[in-house]
Order: structure tokens, then sequence, then C-alpha cells
């Protein structure tokens, strides 16, 4: 009895992440996401094999590949599951839900207002709308800053936190025992350029009435820093353009899609230098609906196209006026069937010229694919002659010294490291060591650990 915390995925490695928390003999579970690499890998082989109307992905064979968390972990405790709670849209956190959720049937989905909206619609993509309705699977919207009653001896409360997507937040499970609190990625960022700061006020709160155990990110732990701003990649990225000669050149671009706050940046950047906006690629297209229909911002003085023949017309556009346009497009990993990869295949009509600009405000995402597709971009680019600039960027993730002002506010009894090996998590551990806060405890997927036992 008691609290117990099962990490199911993401303790060995970073990504498809997954975590249950069992209160007596009630369950929740954190995230259910995909291991990118895995999936992406996966779903491209299949391609190859089934050009006409490939089948649907089902989370057996995703299992295989290791591109979804495993389930099997927790076969015993499959009926106890009451909740199964996303803390925010990234697909290492939510990827899996359409694909996992077959284990628990009449089981609701809660997350905060993006986070639900992306899930409906990436239903509705991979046509796993209907077995959520066989399954009765709810899908329940609960606002940031809000709670929702589980059961008598469960409470989640979602707290505002900063990060690289909107409606990031770190799930608290409150419980007789205690409360668990989940951070699992966040960044402390006082000028996010959309939605508010995070929630000092009720972390300080929640710090001084007692948490029993915070399971915490570990991505940059072994970085000791404070994360940079949204604020300071907007003044880098002034700054830059200020410098470069941009007279009858266009300004290429590229971004993570999902990261509505530096999209809305680049925007703006685009339209205070009088050039014409445009959002080129499916996923910015997905992204930047649900962030409308949410309000969170307005796309209306820029252009969203992602059809051959919408990116034909605007390359021919382009080539006929120089000087004018500012193209946000995708593909800032080198992904191949993405726009800029498909320019430089020379995919379309038009391409680009010479001391063309293209900004990449991203950083590679340390992979062995990644970083290959992306080297090979690099070297069309260069082929191109473009003015290439590189990491106008700030990490969406807490650098040690955000960690460490994290666990002066919540001052944990036990820290338990996640989102990464121990390469990262042994740093998590010797900080906590330093301050003398919370018992840290590392873990491996597959494990289960009592907090009474500890
Ligand atoms: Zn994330
Ligand atoms: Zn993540």
């Amino acid at each position: 009895m008691g609290i117990e915390i099962i990490p199911i995925g993401g303790y060995n490695k970073v990504e498809g992440n997954s975590t249950a928390i069992k209160v007596d003999d009630e369950v929740v579970i954190l995230d259910m996401g995909l291991t990118m690499d895995n999936f992406v890998n996966y779903q491209n082989t299949r391609e190859l094999i089934q050009e006409e109307r490939p089948s649907r992905l089902n989370y057996s064979e995703l299992l295989k590949v290791d591109a979804v968390p495993d389930f099997y972990h927790i076969k015993d405790l499959h009926k106890n599951v009451k909740a199964v709670i996303p803390s925010h849209a990234h697909l290492d956190h939510v990827g899996a839900v359409p694909f996992g959720m077959k284990f628990f049937k009449k089981v609701p989905v809660i997350g905060t207002p993006y986070t639900m909206e992306f899930l409906k619609r990436d239903l509705l993509d991979k046509k796993y709308n209907k077995t959520f309705d066989r399954y009765d699977n709810h899908l329940i919207t609960v606002n940031l800053n809000s709670t929702i009653k589980i059961s008598d001896k469960i409470t989640i409360e979602f707290i505002h936190v900063t990060h690289s997507i909107p409606d990031s937040a770190i799930v608290t499970i409150h419980t007789p025992y205690g409360s668990v609190m989940y951070a699992v990625d966040y960044k402390l960022d006082e000028y996010p350029q959309i939605g508010n700061p995070p929630n000092y006020q009720r972390l300080e709160e929640i710090g001084k009435e007692g948490v029993k155990c915070l399971i915490l990110e570990s991505l940059y732990a072994d970085y000791d820093i404070e994360t940079p701003s949204e604020e300071d990649v907007k003044k880098d990225l002034h700054k830059t353009l200020s410098k470069v000669d941009t007279d009858s050149k266009t300004i290429f671009l590229s971004t993570f899609s999902s990261h509505i706050a530096r999209i809305k940046t680049l925007i703006e950047t685009g339209l205070m230098m009088n050039r014409e906006v445009y959002l080129v690629g499916r996923s910015l297209s997905t992204y930047t609906s649900v962030a409308s229909k949410l309000n969170l911002m307005n796309f209306k003085n820029c252009k969203i196209i992602y059809r051959s023949n919408e990116i034909n017309d605007l390359l021919e556009e382009v080539s006929n006026n120089r000087g004018n346009h500012f193209i946000i497009c995708t593909g800032h990993q080198g992904e191949p069937h993405s726009v800029l990869s498909r320019i430089a295949d020379n995919k379309f009509s038009n391409s680009f010229m010479p001391d063309d600009i293209m900004i990449f405000s991203s950083s590679v995402i340390p992979t062995e694919q990644n970083q290959k597709s992306f080297s090979e971009l690099e070297k069309k680019l260069t082929h191109y002659k473009l003015n290439i600039i590189k990491d106008i960027h700030a990490s969406g993730h807490a650098g040690l010294k955000d960690h460490k002002r994290m666990l002066k506010m919540l001052n944990p009894e036990f820290l338990i490291p996640a989102h990464a090996g121990i390469d990262k998590t042994q740093h998590l551990k010797n900080l906590s060591e330093r301050l003398n806060i919370g018992k840290t405890i590392l873990v491996s997927n597959g494990n289960r650990i009592n907090l009474e036992d500890e």
C-alpha cells in the first residue's frame, strides 16, 4: 500500500516516456510517448514495402521495433488504471496514445487544451477516432492551473510551466500519502512570448505544503546553465539579420513545427522587415491550426501552404520577385520528405538562388539518424551557395541551474530523475546531494519503487 512509482519508458533512454503511479490499488499513467527515431525508421521501411495503402500501424509491431512504451511491464495492473495523462503535446510524451490505449478500455485521457486538441487531430489523422469511440475512451480537457478529481484517493493538478510547446504542465498527483510531481519537460522562462511564465506562486506553495516525490527531466542536466529565454532568441535573430545583407535575397527559415512561441517570433520578425511571410509544410499547418483554434495567436498576416502545386507557385513568385519573402518551412532536422529537403532535391520547378539566406532556428537532435540527415541537407544547401546561419535557438529544457532552483522551490522527500540515461541522471543525483535536498533514486524501465520502503 502507499505510493509506488513504476517507470515504463524514458528512463534508460531519452524517449518513449511513460510512468505509472500506483496509489494503493489505483493507477494513473503519466505520458504515453513514442521513441521517434525507431518510429520514423519503421514507418519509412513500411512505406518502401507497402507503397499502396499501407495498413494501419498497430501496437505489437511498434513494440517489436521499440517505438512505444512496453505496457506488458504492468500487465497485472491494466485493470487498475484510472486515467492516462499526457503532460504536453510532444510526440515523445503523447504520440503512443493512439496505439497504447488498446489496453485501457473505458479509461479517460486527460490533459491541457493544446495537448488534447492536438491529440484529437492526431487520432483523426491516424484514423483511430473510431477505435477510441469503441473503447469508450473519453478525452477530457482540463485548463492549466486547475485540478480534476479521479477518485477518492487521487486528484490531479496541472501546474503551468514553460517549455517549447503551449500548455505544458507539471502534473501533480495529490494522494493521502503526499503528492507526486511530474516535471518532465520544462524550462523556467520569464519571457516565453506566448502564455505566462511558470506558475511560481503555486510551485512555492506546494513546496511549503510538502512534496513526497519529484520526477524530474534530466535531458540537459549535464549543462551547468540557466537555459536562455525565448526573448533572447528573438534578440539574437534581430541582431543576426541586422548584420547580413538581405537586399534582393529570399530569407528561408526553419524551426520545430510545434514550437508556437518561436514561430510567433519568426512571423513577427518577417512582418517587421515588410516581407510576405509564408509557413510551408504539413506539420506547420497542423500545429498552427491547433494554436489558432485555441486563440493562442492568429496567423492572418501570413499564408500557410503545404500542397506541392502551392509550393511550386510560391517558388515561381519568389524567383520573379527577389527580396520580398520570408519563408518558414519544415525540415530543420534534414528530414527527407520535408519541404527544405524537397526544395534542395529540385522537386519543384524552382529552387534556392545563390546568396539566399537560410536560418535554422533549431538545433539538431543528437541521434544518429538526425545528425546524418542534417549533414546531408547542409551539404546540398552549401552546394546552392546559400548563406547558412545555424543555432538561432534556445532549448525548451532546463539546465542544471534551473533544476537547482526547482529543487529549492519544491524541496521533495524523494527525487527520481527521468527522460535520459545514467549519463545525465547522475548529474541530478549529484546536485541533490550537494544541496542536501531529496533522496535520489536512480531507476530503470520496469522497476517498481515503493516509496514506503525507501
Ligand atoms: Zn517536450
Ligand atoms: Zn520530452
